[in-house]
């Protein structure tokens, strides 16, 4: 007989674990979530799955209950300690066993959060979506950064939970019944009447009025409140990239909170007051994947070589640049230095880089020291004298091409 039940509890395990669904994942919380969020994600969800929005659909309907199942064991704290340590099997025994649950009927539930005699009203949706811009430097892009910002919208009352009422009663209105609507007779002319429905004026549509208005809110339900939100800027995000907070904008107890979308954008480049920011790459320049740079050399360099380069990635690693002697730099030259652009945005196996270009430009001194001057002067002169100036061998001057040949022959007799 023992055997026979121990069986049957174990067949019975993979249905209960089917069944029931954690309640932190149905509300889509995290397990820390405290009293203000657990009531949110309610709102937010018990409206989305509401059967009067949602006819025909089972699916949609087990949802509402199962919804309404969750908030009522986590918003009570003794519930909600039995559940994280027993899970649904602690939760039901403590709730007299057997099954029956302890908790609200869904939709008297649903009706105590939203009044107005408990109906779904009719054209409930989703409200408008907030647009919010945030600039991080590209370092942040690069790196990847966790940031925090605020926004103040419109926020349901606390105090009343959006009923407006101080006491949480909210009474049928007396002149539509509830019905948010009235008709009017309007007489046109003697015995010819005009009917017409119109919004009640008494309760504002809402079908049902508060005798102590709240004194948070004074009976309007909501709030302007600030509220704070974690941003994730991850390696290699686009610059503009758009991210969406679900059900984030000005909340209401008339519809559903539409999304809060973050803009994000690169910041203007700008020095940065603490010594171990000041990296080159505050200055690089991004377009996609990749970045680009420009390096100034003198003209001894670009001619004669033998220099280094030390740039300061974003990240604070070091990139080299550098030629030996004789190894000349054209001004204009670009060089491409593989790997040292911007990781690429969500590359499952590790991060992958574009490149960074380096564009040369190379300065002339505006005067020249006079001994230097003299002495290269006398180099010239000695080489113009003896050998004579091959333009193209001595100064790397490219193969002229043939209308340029003119331009040459001038060239060479102005030397
Ligand atoms: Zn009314
Ligand atoms: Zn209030």
């Amino acid at each position: 007989m023992l055997l026979f039940s121990a069986l049957a509890a174990l067949c019975l395990l993979p249905l209960l674990v089917l069944a029931a669904e954690d309640y932190y994942k149905l509300l889509g919380l995290d397990r820390d979530a405290d009293e203000r969020q657990i009531k949110k994600a309610y709102r937010t969800l018990s409206k989305k799955f509401h059967p009067d929005k949602n006819p025909n659909d089972d699916t949609s309907q087990q949802k509402f209950v199962d919804i309404a199942e969750a908030y009522d064991v986590l918003i009570d704290a003794e519930m909600r300690k039995v559940y994280n340590q027993y899970g649904h099997e602690g939760v039901k025994q403590k709730q007299g066993g057997g099954g029956q649950g302890g908790g609200h009927n869904p939709f008297d539930l649903f009706n105590s959060f939203f009044g107005g005699g408990g109906r779904f009203q009719q054209g409930q949706r989703k409200g408008p979506n907030m647009e919010v811009r945030i600039s991080v430097p590209l370092r942040d892009f690069y790196t990847g950064k966790d940031h925090e910002f605020k926004v103040e919208k419109q926020a349901i009352c606390e105090k009343c939970e959006g009923s407006g009422s101080e006491d949480g009663q909210r009474d049928t209105c007396h002149k539509c019944n509830g019905q948010g609507m009235v008709i009017q007779k309007q007489m046109l002319a003697p015995g010819i009447f005009q009917q017409m429905q119109m919004q009640c004026d008494v309760c504002g549509g809402k079908g049902s009025t508060v005798k102590h208005k709240c004194k948070t809110c004074g009976g309007a339900r909501v709030v302007r409140a600030e509220e704070q939100y974690e941003l994730a800027v991850e390696k290699g995000m686009p610059n503009g990239v758009r991210v969406t907070y679900e059900n984030e904008a000005d909340e209401s107890p008339d519809y559903v909170a539409g999304d809060l979308v973050v803009h994000l954008l690169q910041e203007e480049p700008k020095l940065a007051k603490g010594e171990k920011d000041r990296t080159d790459g505050t200055f690089f320049r991004r377009k996609d994947q990749h970045l680009f740079w420009r390096e100034v050399l003198s003209l001894r360099e670009a001619w004669m070589g033998d220099w280094t380069r030390n740039l300061t990635h974003l990240d604070g690693h070091v990139v080299q640049l550098a030629r030996k002697r004789g190894q000349v730099v054209q001004p204009g030259s670009v060089e491409v230095v593989e790997g040292e652009g911007m990781p690429t945005w969500r590359q499952e196996d590790g991060p992958e880089f574009g490149n960074l270009h380096v564009e040369y430009t190379v300065v002339l001194p505006d005067q020249m020291d006079g001994g230097l001057e003299k002495e290269f002067w006398g180099v010239w002169e000695k080489w113009r004298k003896k050998k004579g100036v091959d333009l193209q061998k001595d100064s790397g001057r490219p193969e002229p091409k043939h209308d340029e040949l003119v331009v040459d022959v001038l060239y060479q007799l102005l030397i």
